[in-house]
């Protein structure tokens, strides 16, 4: 058979190591999606055809190669829309989209493509199979069970009609939120009333209003417009209207144009139909099925544990920005459209120091020399940059190795620009496995940050910020390339429960607040000198600011969260009084009776997060629980590193995530750390050692 001479030219379908990345034209994504969903479609048919056995190699060896190199060919084609988007580019995207959603979609329940995993599984050859692979086809089976693709076909329906309702509820809050997010405006005529707002805060407004075709400034519920009015406006009137006009939106206020109440009614009576049609008690038990937490009983347990050992810095924290706004402010009452603006006036008068000022320490180069050297003394590896066919010139490629043997590489895309998509991201690119030939792929991921790009001829500088974003990215990069699994579906990021892999990304974090990595990883654009103690000790006094009261405010969210999709009937029981038992609970500020929390809470009515908000804070326990090892092990300590990289970051999703942290710390996670590392306890006073 030849090939069409299209074919061997595309560089998305002619991929022999890695992809010229270089190469791709718009032009390229139709033909290569095409032919490789066609290769897919082809597997699937010979997989799940009657007279192929239900075995390892004649079902999932030939699925797993077309799948891996259709989901690869699509991710970069994915990639390279969010970080150089064109509109030619944007157009091939979106006429792919659905082809690729769809073929997604259908096998993930292919009826016949589950039987013939049940069938491996009842066979006597499955016993012989690795533990891994004995664990990949049972999960395979459970999330097939969980789309509902065991049940007769009446009730297979009803939960794909739920689905799709579902989604259509989930699209129609969002809407609802952004219009009437959207519907707010406050117009000024001057600045007269915009004491304390940042000067580009105000270019903000005035830019607003001309594009609206104002004359003024032009207030909005937007964060970057809203956030700064109720953080910096001194103007007591202002911050209560934008706080009232937040709080309420789509809500039943206004006519009710943009009401999400019945839309949450709705969803919530939706997903408990969905678990009990699936045999669970309820939706918090449905989603907790592909965690680490087992049941909604142990994340109740947890947050509850957590409000109680916050609770007392929270008050402490609510009360001190009490008494400083008496004080200073001459406010009696701090009505909650105050306490952002005194929380930020309590800080600048206790821990003011200039986020340029530290910015200049932070030099791009020193932070990325001493990043590397940090971990290629915790892992035992070397990193090195190498030049390969990269999507933009800014674009790095360096490659991992052990012991001079290439294990792994990773593209680094640092610099914002037009046509990407803002925010930091890790993705993978290849996944590590062993071929059936017995040849050994590497993983490849991509880092993706918007830091400001270097202006000519000067080194570019980062904030903290930017520091611990890196840090955090850097971890989730690790965590897939450093995987030491051989089976792509666990191998890397692949698998790992939703609320366990921000545990790499978090963990690493940790590093960049740590005294000795700071002075390591800082080189003073003019001076050379790494940063000094004194804004060391600021830094880490700004962070710990407040956290009792963040903490607090966390659990509230996470508990109502889990209540609502556990303990709730949403035939009977009222959501603002279940919000409000939760919050005479847990927290130590209360919002006024008009507040519509819930209809914004986009999370768990918009996002993935129903029944699972609880996870910023469990991932957080476990990364600082983990973090702990290395303080009291040494923190750069190689042998601490190692069991980090052999019972964590190399294992995947090839056991559960509890079984890695157990392996690692040597006992069930604890809350002490994460208490002590942000600062809601104090830490206890260390002997001194030299
Ligand atoms: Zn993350």
């Amino acid at each position: 058979m030849t090939t069409a001479p299209q074919e061997a030219e595309n560089p998305l379908l002619n991929i022999t190591d890695l992809i010229d990345y270089a190469a791709v034209r718009p032009e390229h994504v139709m033909p290569a999606v095409k032919k490789l969903a066609a290769d897919l479609e082809k597997a699937l048919a010979r997989a799940t055809a009657p007279e192929t056995p239900a075995t390892w190699d004649a079902v999932v060896v030939p699925l797993e190669e077309a799948s891996l190199a259709f989901s690869r060919s699509w991710g970069a084609i994915g990639h390279l829309q969010s970080v150089v988007d064109t509109p030619a580019l944007r157009d091939a995207f979106n006429e792919a989209l659905p082809l690729a959603t769809d073929l997604y979609l259908r096998i993930s329940q292919d009826e016949a493509l589950y039987r013939k995993y049940l069938g491996i599984e009842k066979s006597d050859a499955f016993e012989a199979l690795s533990p891994v692979r004995q664990r990949i086809i049972r999960r395979e089976i459970r999330d097939f069970e969980l789309s509902g693709a065991a049940l007769p076909k009446e009730k297979r329906e009803r939960v794909k009609a739920i689905g799709q309702e579902l989604s259509q509820l989930s699209q129609k809050f969002s809407e609802n939120l952004l219009d009437a997010t959207n519907a707010f405006e406050l117009i000024l005529p001057d600045e007269s009333r915009l004491a304390g707002v940042p000067a580009e805060t105000i270019a903000l407004y005035r830019a607003s209003a001309k594009a609206a075709g104002k004359t003024g400034l032009r207030l909005t519920l937007q964060f970057p417009s809203y956030l700064p009015a109720m953080k910096y406006c001194a103007d007591r009137g202002i911050r209560e209207a934008l706080y009232y006009a937040f709080s309420t939106r789509a809500a039943e206020f206004d006519d009710g144009k943009y009401d999400n109440t019945p839309i949450i009614r709705r969803i919530l009576e939706l997903r408990r139909e969905e678990a009990e049609l699936l045999g669970f008690k309820n939706f918090g038990e449905l989603s907790l099925a592909t965690k680490m937490a087992k049941d909604p009983a142990e994340v109740l347990a947890f947050l509850r544990d957590l409000a109680k050992r916050s609770r007392p810095r929270a008050l402490e924290d609510a009360g001190e920005v009490n008494d400083f706004a008496k004080k200073t402010l001459g406010i009696d009452e701090v009505e909650p459209w105050d306490r952002p603006y005194a929380a930020e006036k309590l800080r600048e008068a206790r821990y003011s120091y200039s986020d340029a000022e530290v910015k200049r320490y932070f030099t791009q180069n020193a932070v990325f020399a001493g990043l590397f050297r940090m971990v290629e003394t915790l892992f035992g590896i070397e990193i090195e940059e190498k030049r390969t066919s990269v999507w933009h010139p800014d674009v790095k490629y360096f490659e991992v190795k052990r012991e001079g043997k290439l294990i792994a590489a990773f593209y680094a895309d640092l610099y914002a620009r037009e046509g990407k998509r803002s925010g930091a991201w890790m993705d993978g690119e290849r996944t590590r496995r062993r071929l059936p030939d017995g040849k050994l792929v590497t993983p490849v991921a991509y880092l993706v940050t918007n830091f400001a790009a270097p202006v000519e001829g000067r080194e570019a500088t980062m904030t903290h910020d930017e520091v611990t974003t890196l840090f955090h990215e850097f971890g989730h990069t690790l965590h897939h390339i450093l995987t030491a699994q051989e089976e792509a579906q666990v191998s890397g990021i692949n698998g790992v429960e939703w609320d366990a892999v921000e545990l790499p990304s978090q963990f690493l974090e940790n590093f960049a607040w740590e005294h000795d990595v700071v002075k390591a990883i800082s080189r003073h654009a003019d001076t050379g000198e790494s940063l000094p103690d004194e804004l060391f000790k600021k830094l880490i006094a700004a962070k710990n600011f407040e956290a009792g009261a963040f903490c607090v405010r966390q659990v509230e969210f996470a508990l109502f969260d889990m209540l609502l999709h556990a303990e709730f009937n949403p035939k009977t029981d009222s959501v603002p009084a279940l919000l409000d038992a939760v919050r005479k609970e847990v927290a130590v500020v209360f919002p006024p009776k008009w507040n519509r929390f819930p209809q914004s809470f986009a999370h768990i009515f918009a996002g993935g997060y129903a029944a699972g908000y609880y996870s910023y804070k469990w991932a957080e326990v476990l990364s600082a629980d983990c973090f702990s090892a290395f303080e009291e092990e040494g923190v750069l300590n190689p042998k601490t590193g190692r069991r980090f990289l052999t019972e964590i970051l190399e294992r995947g999703s090839s056991r559960d995530a509890i079984e890695n942290f157990v392996a690692f710390r040597g006992r069930k996670p604890e809350l002490d750390a994460l208490l002590r590392l942000s600062g809601i306890v104090d830490a206890p006073q260390a002997s001194k050692k030299d």
